[in-house]
């Protein structure tokens, strides 16, 4: 178990140089392959390629090691790329399955140790302490985020209130009853809220104890951060996370807040060009691609997350070796082609939540009209102002397209609608609807 040596949960583990950190992923890369080779799975690649532990001289070898994909885990569905007998598993995972059929991920007891060590290294780090009352507002069950960060709070030592997804009443009542310091909390929800505390009544800064939140599991923007830091009076950090790699835990903004460290002694982290697979450049986007380096159950070899961010240059001045990554940008399939534009859903939430007329909700609509695609954006705006007469509204409306149109380059339509009466969920948002 581990000591908390100051402002680090594990300063063995997150504080070396990247010498000694190379060295050490060469030796869990090596022992990767082998626990992979005990699968059905890696054992025919790995035989096709011709690789073995002993492939691996130095961490750029990596690169001779073919890639994994979503479909991969979608076709081993379920046990082929299990690596130990089924009795040595304690737990499994699916993921959401927010892009398709689900995939299973199976943890061993040492597997699951190692996960509630990285969160609570996470937590630790942003000044989460066993003084703190931490309650837990994302979905418990199949979903990551629940069980993930449970364990990883009560390995902290915090108090740890499982208060699930939903139902936001009693999450309100809990807050106040125990004196809630910490959330863990999906960012739309974070939203969702406020309207219910302002309908109570309640003001989180004076009535409230609420000091630090995670907000994690979709896409968000720096303008959503802004928004909920200034309603909660709090710290809100970033975490992100992928069921295949676990759940939360994988990489997590320190208190510096410029970036996620991404846990480099329990993963290899590569971004390449989705096209010719090959790196890009530091500073240069492109698909994070992520290799296991502690599992047992199922390790999984340069893993194509999907998803979208880049490297942040030079180090950080926590200390910490681990490199950063930047927000998510989102992921490779949400690109909406319009026009023959690309455009990210997160463009649109970025010039949105950046108004402050704009309320907290807003979905894409894509749809067809003649034959030609169009964007359509349905934006919640403050009671308040949907009040103000019509012409106040139109030019509210004009203003939105015009500050999209610049974003996105295409103009979108846009419709004003009141708040709250747009779709909501309790689990992650479902901000793009194809009707094409
Ligand atoms: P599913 O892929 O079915 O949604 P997961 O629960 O494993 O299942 O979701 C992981 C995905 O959620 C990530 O690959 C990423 O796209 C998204 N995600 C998680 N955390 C963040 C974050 N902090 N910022 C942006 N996207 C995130
Ligand atoms: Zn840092």
């Amino acid at each position: 178990m581990s000591k908390p040596d100051g402002i680090y949960w594990d300063k063995r583990s997150e504080v070396m140089s990247r010498d000694e950190l190379e060295a050490l992923q060469v030796r869990r890369l090596k022992e990767t392959i082998g626990q992979a080779t005990k699968s059905e799975f890696y054992s025919k690649l790995f035989q096709e390629h011709g690789i073995n532990p002993d492939s691996i001289n130095d961490i750029s070898d990596i690169r001779k090691l073919p890639f994994t994909t979503k479909d991969d885990l979608r076709k081993e569905f379920p046990y082929g790329m299990l690596c130990v007998p089924k009795e040595e598993t304690v737990r499994l995972h699916t993921s959401s399955g927010t892009t398709g059929q689900a995939t299973v991920i199976f943890h061993t007891r040492k597997d699951l140790d190692q996960w509630a060590e990285l969160i609570a290294r996470c937590m630790y780090m942003v000044g989460v302490r066993k003084e703190d009352v931490f309650q837990n507002m994302t979905g418990y069950g199949l979903f990551t985020g629940g069980l993930g960060f449970h364990y990883g709070a009560e390995k902290l030592g915090a108090l740890t209130i499982p208060a699930g997804a939903g139902n936001s009443k009693r999450q309100i009542q809990l807050m106040q009853q125990f004196g809630t310091t910490v959330l863990h909390i999906i960012p739309s929800y974070a939203l969702r809220l406020m309207n219910i505390l302002s309908d109570q009544g309640i003001d989180p800064r004076k009535d409230l104890d609420l000091r630090i939140a995670f907000l994690g599991a979709e896409p968000y923007t720096e303008e959503i951060r802004q928004r909920v830091e200034n309603y909660y009076g709090i710290d809100a950090f970033n975490s992100y996370g992928l069921s295949e790699m676990n759940g939360p835990g994988v990489a997590f903004e320190c208190p510096e807040k410029k970036g996620l460290h991404i846990w480099e002694d329990c993963y290899v982290v590569e971004i390449v060009n989705p096209d010719t697979l090959e790196p890009v450049e530091i500073g240069e986007v492109g698909e994070l691609v992520m290799t296991t380096l502690t599992r047992e159950a199922m390790p999984l070899i340069r893993y194509r997350t999907k998803d979208l961010t880049r490297f942040l240059p030079g180090e950080c001045s926590c200390g910490r070796v681990h490199r950063r990554i930047d927000w998510i940008q989102g992921r490779s399939d949400d690109m909406i082609i319009i026009k023959g534009v690309n455009i990210f859903p997160m463009q649109v939430e970025q010039v949105l939540m950046g108004m402050p007329e704009v309320g907290n909700n807003y979905v894409i609509i894509l749809e067809k009209e003649n034959e030609i695609d169009q964007i359509r954006v349905q934006v919640e705006v403050h009671e308040s102002i949907f009040q103000e007469d019509m012409r106040y509204l139109n030019r509210l409306r004009e203003k939105i397209v015009r500050e999209l149109k610049s974003e996105i380059l295409v103009t979108p339509r846009v419709d004003l609608v009141e708040s709250r009466s747009l779709p909501q969920s309790d689990g992650k948002a479902v901000r793009l609807i194809d009707r094409r």
